[in-house]
């Protein structure tokens, strides 16, 4: 079956469903490519280049697919990071945006020679003694601005834990000085879900006051939360906007030190959400006189935003798209208030039905677990209009295989 368009069809993901069987992840090649492409084609003009954040979905597939695009790739473990060399990445395209780790770590990626943004004061020092200017090195820094979907999601906020304060520069240059650390680039990363692209350039007059501080500067790194549409009248980060008006912002601040500075993003729910769908079946129908719920073979062992983030996931009845809407409860069958929807309207809802989630590439099955002793949903990568297995179902020998039975 031919699937060029950018959106899979209902009858498509029945038959998926219904091959690999349900829970499980279906993600659209053409659809990442597409979402890659808006970028490039908007920075085109530009010295930008994009890191894809891993973190929101890792399968090595979809790391190879990304680097075949033409991507970089940013990693927040050293896990990832051993992924993404896996993935065919050659180290200077693979950056280590850390948070709170151990200097180990840090001392890893330096061996395998990837690029590395340092979050402390404390890092920063011990990489200061260790390596002086032999290694280039970023700063993760926290520019103290609130935004994104939620503070969940916010990362560069006053009370966050991610990056250096701002406030903190002088310590940062003292260490600078100390051991002539060679600071590469600047990295803010502010949150997830953000439309307004004003908070990038916000972003950005930030760092153009402390820019001439930084006399090796090379690369300016605003981080990645670009929105996308979860529900229906949810706008998309405007990127064309946004390239205009970072290209305007550079041309009023040029840099003083007169190098070319290029600018780095990184995209994860940008590249990878939208093409995504979770394939459910409905086990049991119940009514109720809260609610009539929906209980589907899942639960948030598979798929934590909404209970974690309040994240709205639209769901659709692709068993019966002419059905009578009607509203529902949809939860899962873990033992645990497990609500993916409340009081939704959806297509009259049978048991046996398929009920697909959009906007499952992002977090979904890469904050999976086996809570419940239940099996990891089975992966499938649907490119060029194949539909390939890329990772199986767990099977019970996986819920022992690293346990030691005494
Ligand atoms: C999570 C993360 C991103 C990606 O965020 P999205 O909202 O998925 O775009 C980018 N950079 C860093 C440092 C991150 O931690």
């Amino acid at each position: 079956m031919s699937q060029q368009q950018s959106q899979l069809t209902p009858e498509y993901l029945i038959t998926l469903g219904q091959q690999f069987g349900t829970p499980l992840y279906v993600y659209h090649a053409e659809k990442i490519r597409e979402q890659y492409a808006k970028l490039t084609t908007a920075f085109r003009d530009s010295n930008t280049v994009f890191f894809y954040a891993c973190k929101a979905l890792t399968n090595i597939n979809i790391l190879k697919y990304v680097h075949s695009l033409g991507a970089n790739v940013d990693c927040s473990s050293i896990n990832e990071v051993r992924l993404a060399l896996h993935a065919g990445f050659p180290p200077e395209r693979v950056l280590y945006t850390s948070n709170g780790i151990g200097f180990d770590e840090i001392e890893e990626a330096v061996s395998l020679g990837v690029i590395v943004n340092i979050d402390s004061l404390s890092n920063l020092e011990k990489f200061g003694k260790k390596y002086g200017h032999t290694y280039p090195v970023g700063v993760r820094l926290r520019p103290n601005i609130m935004a994104g979907g939620n503070l969940k999601i916010s990362t560069g906020h006053d009370k966050s834990k991610f990056g250096i304060p701002v406030d903190q520069v002088d310590k940062i240059l003292d260490l600078v000085d100390r051991y002539h650390l060679r600071i590469a680039d600047l990295h803010i990363h502010t949150g997830s879900e953000i439309k307004d692209v004003d908070v990038f350039v916000q972003g950005i007059e930030i760092l153009f006051d402390l820019i001439p501080k930084f006399k090796e500067l090379q690369f300016i790194d605003l981080g990645g939360g670009f929105k996308v549409p979860y529900k229906d009248g949810d706008g998309e980060t405007n990127i064309t906007e946004l390239a205009q008006k970072v290209q305007t912002a550079f041309a009023n601040h040029p840099n003083p030190g007169g190098r070319p500075l290029q600018v780095w993003f990184e995209p994860g729910k940008f590249l990878v959400s939208e093409c995504g769908y979770f394939v459910t079946k409905v086990n049991v129908m119940k009514e109720t006189d809260a609610a009539t719920f929906v209980s589907v073979d899942s639960g948030f062992n598979h798929l934590i935003r909404p209970m974690f983030y309040d994240a709205y996931h639209r769901i659709e009845n692709i068993s019966n798209p002419t059905g009578i809407p009607k509203r529902y409860s949809v939860v899962g069958n873990i033992c645990e208030t497990d609500t993916f929807a409340w009081h939704r309207m959806i297509n009259e809802v049978r048991e046996g039905d398929y009920l697909v989630f959009y906007n499952a590439g992002a977090y979904g099955f890469e904050m999976s677990s086996n809570f419940n002793s239940r099996y990891k949903p089975a992966e499938v990568l649907v490119k060029d209009g194949q539909a390939h297995l890329i990772r199986r179902r767990d099977k019970f020998e996986d819920l022992l295989r690293n346990q030691i039975e005494l």
